[in-house]
Order: C-alpha cells, then sequence, then structure tokens
C-alpha cells in the first residue's frame, strides 16, 4: 500500500451540458480549472452509455454499449495525471426502465442527457498515472 497526505483544494459544483460526452465533459472542467489532483462524482441520465471491463487475463478492456436511455445512479472517480494533462478515472452505475442496474469503467462514449456533477480538488499532493507492468494499467505511481 501507497498512500499520501492530501489536502481539500477547492470545491465545484454544476450541471454538464445536454449532449455533451461524459468523460470528456469532466475532463474539461478538470483542464479549464486547473485541477491535477481531485474527486469527482455525479448523477443524472445518459441517452446512450459506454462502459468498459477490463479482463486482467488478457489485459484489456471490453467495451459494452447501451443505446437505451439510462440513469446515472451514481458515477465517481478521481482526476490525476497521466502525460501532463489531466486524467480522469471514472467508474459509473447505470439503471435501466425496469430499475436493473449494471456499470463499469466509465468510458468515452456516453451522452449526457442531464448531469449534475460534484468536484473536490485535492492540493498538496501529486498523482502522475504511469504504466503498471503488474497490471497492464495505467497507474498511480507509488
Ligand atoms: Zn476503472
Amino acid at each position: 500500500m501507497a498512500t499520501r497526505p492530501a489536502t481539500p483544494g477547492r470545491c465545484f459544483i454544476g450541471r454538464l451540458g445536454h449532449g455533451d460526452d461524459l468523460l470528456a465533459a469532466v475532463e474539461a472542467v478538470a483542464r479549464e480549472n486547473g485541477i491535477a489532483a481531485g474527486t469527482f462524482q455525479c448523477i443524472g441520465a445518459l441517452t446512450k452509455a459506454a462502459i468498459g471491463y477490463y479482463h486482467q487475463d488478457r489485459r484489456e478492456y471490453e467495451t459494452i454499449t447501451c443505446a437505451e436511455h439510462m440513469e446515472i445512479v451514481w458515477c465517481g472517480g478521481n482526476i490525476s495525471q497521466r502525460d501532463g494533462k489531466p486524467a480522469v478515472h471514472g467508474h459509473i452505475i447505470l439503471a435501466d426502465a425496469t430499475g436493473a442496474a449494471f456499470g463499469g469503467h466509465l468510458l468515452s462514449g456516453n451522452g449526457i442527457f442531464a448531469c449534475e456533477l460534484f468536484v473536490q480538488e485535492l492540493t498538496g499532493v501529486e498523482l502522475e498515472r504511469a504504466w503498471d507492468e503488474t497490471t497492464g494499467l495505467p497507474l498511480w505511481r507509488p
């Protein structure tokens, strides 16, 4: 385990744009506000969904798409740096018209119907992603 202290910084709250891509919209909030590290959460609804499942044995993401209208029951994750740019890592739980839920890793391709976002900046900490040989994922440097 490799943890480090961080200090809460600025908070941001707002509505993301109808028709925007969820992952790109959260990345834009981080970039436009100079957020180098932080956490986020959001709720709302999507017009289409794209989530990932990481096959640990094959070391690759499978993309699961859904063209139905979905509720965002919960979406959250973190903001760090990768190659000097904000990198958003999010996971999302969605529910369909029957209330059945499923979820996964947040990918590009999630069309926002409506979305309310909260971001908590973290200061005094450097979170840089780098390739991790053990998992095949871009994880935080220890
Ligand atoms: Zn993930």
